[in-house]
């Protein structure tokens, strides 16, 4: 075992908006052998997930995945349905619509990016403006990400399915639920999206290791004539193989294991269910925020997101921003918690509280205990009161559980 600090008690409380905590009923799952991948156990287990996660992203069509992060699957939705040059229309929600852009530019692509101010979601009408100018047909994809993990931002995928139809442009949607997926109402095949993007380690529950390509006719029908070179990601083989349960080459099976108790546990609760959870952490996670007295980085209350909240940190005499790597310290330090950083544009002045994934009311008492703890001991000017706005707001949300037996 790596060597780390000496032990602290308790568990860690991993609050960045993912990787988040891992549930035992999962990390239980993966501690099995690694069984042969073209065999017969492994095939009822491919075909199990296959099945299982395509009701996760609400879709009948093909749901393709990697041993990657969901950068490779960033990656794949791309180079699967594009070919050199084409120019694809992304819209700048913050740092990870930044990366998502920036890699289109690697993969020779032509990125156009809407710019905005990190404060607020894809504004659907500027999409379609842009697409009714494109006579020609020359934008082949629209890039959105749905959460935005930087700035708890959650656009609205149903509107730019609207601004694309209403424009009558023939261009893909492609759309990154990274931080979205098993966290935020998302349906892919309701909302006409061609290739959604996901990753394992955020709302799945799961470790690192594991990332999606949800798949429509239409993107498979791209992907024939798409010229841009592929050979790991390539989905043809892919869905061939899966066809049987199987995978072209060696799958993350331990992970796979993971992935069927994982969505065993979100089909219990039952999904509408997962998404009202995060939606009321993310309302008494708000509360606490303004009983303290700070801002929320989102600035339009209809795209406040389920899954984490980034706050503002208040600014001195001076008219400077306190640190809110400081802060993040002070709590790592005292508390054994993890809060998420500011990340570029952001850095310094933001911080993020993830409270997606394996995640009740009590977990989210704990880990706002741990942030108004840790903005006192930091000395940040700021209200006392937040962690008791958040059980105010809890408790007026709560279904009884004699209730729930009752009906
Ligand atoms: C985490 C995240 C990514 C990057 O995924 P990796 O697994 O780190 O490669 C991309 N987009 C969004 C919205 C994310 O939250």
């Amino acid at each position: 075992m790596l060597k780390l600090n000496s032990h602290p008690s308790g568990r860690h409380f991993l609050q960045i908006p993912g990787p988040t905590n891992v549930p035992d009923r999962v990390l239980r799952a993966m501690d099995y052998p690694t069984i042969d991948h073209r065999g017969p156990e492994f095939q009822a287990l491919g075909k199990k997930v296959l099945s299982d996660i395509k009701k996760v992203f609400q879709t009948k069509s093909h749901v393709v995945i990697y041993p990657a992060s969901g950068t490779g699957a960033w990656e794949a939705a791309l180079v699967n349905t594009l070919s050199p040059g084409d120019h694809v229309l992304m819209y700048e929600t913050g740092h990870f619509a930044t990366l998502w852009k920036k890699m289109a530019d690697k993969l020779s692509l032509k990125p156009e990016f809407i710019g905005d101010d990190w404060r607020r979601g894809v504004d659907a009408d500027k999409i379609e403006a842009r697409l009714k100018e494109d006579k020609a047909h020359s934008i082949k994809a629209v890039c959105v990400v749905h959460n935005e993990t930087s700035t708890g931002v959650t656009s609205n995928i149903a509107a730019v399915r609207r601004a694309i139809d209403n424009a009558k442009h023939p261009a893909l949607l492609l759309v990154d639920t990274i931080s979205s997926l098993g966290s935020i109402d998302y349906r892919h095949d309701e909302w006409g999206v061609d290739v959604t993007v996901s990753g394992s380690q955020k709302g799945l529950m799961l470790p690192p290791g594991i990332s999606f390509n949800a798949i429509s006719e239409k993107a498979i029908a791209a992907s024939k004539t798409a010229k841009l070179p592929r050979a790991f990601w390539g989905w043809d083989e892919i869905i061939e193989a899966n066809k049987n349960g199987f995978w072209p080459y060696t799958p993350a099976t331990n992970l796979l294991y993971g992935l069927s108790e994982a969505c065993d546990m979100l089909f219990e609760e039952g999904l509408s269910n997962v998404f009202h959870r995060h939606q009321r952490h993310g309302e008494a996670t708000r509360a606490a925020v303004r009983a303290w007295g700070l801002e929320i980085l989102c600035q339009n209350p209809a795209e406040y997101s389920g899954s984490l909240t980034a706050v503002v940190m208040p600014k001195d005499a001076k008219g400077e921003y306190y640190n809110a790597d400081k802060l993040r310290k002070t709590i790592l330090d005292n508390f054994n918690m993890s809060l998420g950083q500011g990340l570029t544009k952001l850095s310094g002045y933001v911080f993020r509280i993830g409270h997606l994934g394996d995640f009740n009311d009590l977990t989210l008492m704990a880990t706002l205990s741990g942030v108004e703890m840790g903005l006192s001991l930091a000395g940040i000017p700021h209200k006392s009161g937040g962690v008791l706005a958040a059980m105010e707001s809890l408790q007026k949300s709560v279904t009884p559980v004699a209730q729930i037996k009752a009906a």
